[in-house]
């Protein structure tokens, strides 16, 4: 029996065409994929097709989409073996690690892929990412899914969503994950890197569709003004600021900077801290003078979860209606493997 695979259209480069008035790239229907990519026939899977509109360039999601995404996969879910979305690179990194909190014990296959170049156009690498993520999202064996998370596939390689971000606007390899391994290489075979595999228990998929965006990021960088950060901290509504901070986790130490921030905390806001360090690494505090203050203050640590994943887990937590030092616990603990998990830090470290 083939397996049944719900091929989503967002929109993005995949799908887009040149306005002829502007010359700017722009999302296009397909209405029917088969036209534009015949081989999906081929495939020993049932891909059933569906637009979601408006089409849009990526750079126009927001938390409301995501939930609708989310609800678009719930609603599907039992008769499908997997979900393969084609969205843009710009911000897919931000949905695949929304997605990931919003569809609690997620069972099968959501795997997000796109292309650099439209799938009208000769050289795209489109083709590749669309086949290669409808296989994998229909690869089980038995009755157990190879990939059951929510993945980025592209370039010869998937992900886990919530660990990537978008790093190269140029090159097809257009996606890193740079704390956590690929969960598969595609070359002549598929090569699942079992052991970085999510295998979920045998608990209901559970769909929310609360997000709370009063959040702000906060990039650090030398000369950053207390004007500016004040600022920030007296937006309406404010609930969380995601600090993006040097190195391991370090800020500066002048007192004006750290009454700034205790003054926020101390009158219910959260701050969270991640690096600004793409390539690698946690933030640790404590282990630079500069950051052994932070904590005291009540900074909590984002460990090395990404500014991507951060902001979605954020939303997430504050639309459950959880208290401040709930959420505070809560972003320091592993959900959807976003992070590692003290008993992995510990691992490695030993
Ligand atoms: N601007 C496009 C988008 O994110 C870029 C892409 O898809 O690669 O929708």
């Amino acid at each position: 029996m083939k397996k049944k695979i719900l091929l989503l259209y967002t929109g993005g480069t995949i799908g887009m065409i040149k306005n002829q008035e502007t010359g700017s790239l722009e999302p296009f229907p397909f209405h029917d994929i088969y036209t534009h990519l015949p081989m999906l026939n081929l495939l020993d899977a049932e891909i059933i097709f569906k637009e979601l509109h408006p089409l849009i360039d990526s750079s126009d999601t927001n938390p409301a989409f995501w939930i609708r995404l989310a609800q678009e996969i719930h609603n599907h879910y039992a008769e499908m073996h997997g979900f393969v979305i084609l969205h843009g690179t710009d911000t897919m990194a931000y949905t695949a690690s929304a997605l990931s909190f919003l569809l609690e014990n997620l069972a099968k296959p959501v795997i997000l892929t796109g292309s650099q170049l439209p799938l009208g156009v000769m050289r795209t690498d489109g083709r590749e990412n669309i086949l290669n993520s409808v296989e994998i999202a229909a690869d089980y064996i038995g009755d157990q899914p190879r990939a059951p998370e929510v993945c980025i596939y592209f370039e010869n390689a998937l992900y886990r969503g919530n660990r990537t971000y978008k790093d190269n606007a140029e090159q097809f390899h257009a996606f890193t994950s740079s704390n956590y391994p690929k969960l598969a290489e595609v070359g002549v075979n598929v090569k699942y890197n079992e052991n970085y595999i999510h295998r979920p228990g045998n608990q209901h998929l559970i769909l929310h569709t609360e997000m709370d965006d009063n959040i702000a990021i906060m990039k650090l960088y030398p000369g950053i003004t207390s004007n500016l950060i004040s600022t920030i901290f007296q937006t309406p509504g404010l609930r969380a600021v995601i600090m993006e901070s040097f190195g391991a986790g370090n800020a500066p130490t002048h007192q004006e900077f750290l009454a700034l921030l205790k003054k926020y905390i101390d009158g219910g806001g959260i701050v969270v801290n991640v690096t600004q360090c793409k390539g690698g690494g946690s933030v640790e505090l404590g282990k630079y003078g500069n950051s052994f203050h932070l904590a005291n203050i009540g900074i909590t640590s984002g460990a090395d979860m990404t500014t991507e994943a951060c902001v979605s887990k954020l939303m997430y937590l504050l639309g459950q209606g959880l208290t401040n030092e709930e959420v505070k616990k809560w972003i320091q603990i592993p959900l959807r493997g976003e992070m590692l998990s003290t008993l992995e830090v510990n691992e490695l470290i030993s």
